[in-house]
């Protein structure tokens, strides 16, 4: 078998799964983001909320604050956000405050996504400012992460049950 070329939008992905990754380990939801300028990766960020105990504590917010701190600068207009699944509300409003160009996204979440599954807030016209969208990069291997997570979580919970 050929070995496949990957495309630059799946090595940064990767990149985010390796995030998400953490965030299991963590038994937090397996969420992870990275944002890229100039073929850099500059900030980096993983699902942390009930590590902090903090509803902000979303892998897209944590990595914008980071690339934002290593920008110097709230803009962050030329950078790409790969992340393993679809933002929610807040994440999406974050990404078109900090006027992120391009958004990529691994797999969708059809209960709270806000990049196309419930709303759209990043192609939204009335808004000052609008990401390009690419989704189902690595989609496969990102949605198998979240489906193995949720199976785990309900057998470590049948199990409690039986205690
Ligand atoms: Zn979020």
């Amino acid at each position: 078998m050929q070995k496949k070329n990957m495309t630059l939008d799946e090595k940064y992905m990767k990149e985010a799964i390796k995030q998400a990754k953490k965030a299991y380990a963590l038994d937090e939801v397996p969420i992870g983001c990275v944002i890229v300028y100039q073929d850099k990766i500059i900030g980096r960020g993983y699902n942390r909320r009930t590590t902090d105990k903090n509803t902000l504590a979303h892998a897209e917010l944590l990595a914008i604050k980071k690339a934002s701190k290593k920008m110097d600068d709230w803009r962050l207009e030329d950078c790409t956000m790969y992340v393993t699944l679809e933002p929610c509300q807040m994440c999406s409003g974050a990404i078109v405050q900090a006027r992120i160009k391009r958004v990529v996204v691994g797999c969708m979440n059809p209960k709270a996504g806000c990049a196309g599954s419930i709303l759209n807030l990043l192609e939204m016209q009335e808004f000052n400012h609008q990401a390009e969208l690419t989704t189902g990069v690595l989609e496969e291997e990102c949605s198998s992460m979240m489906k193995q997570f949720f199976k785990e979580l309900r057998e470590k919970q049948k199990k409690k049950k039986k205690q």
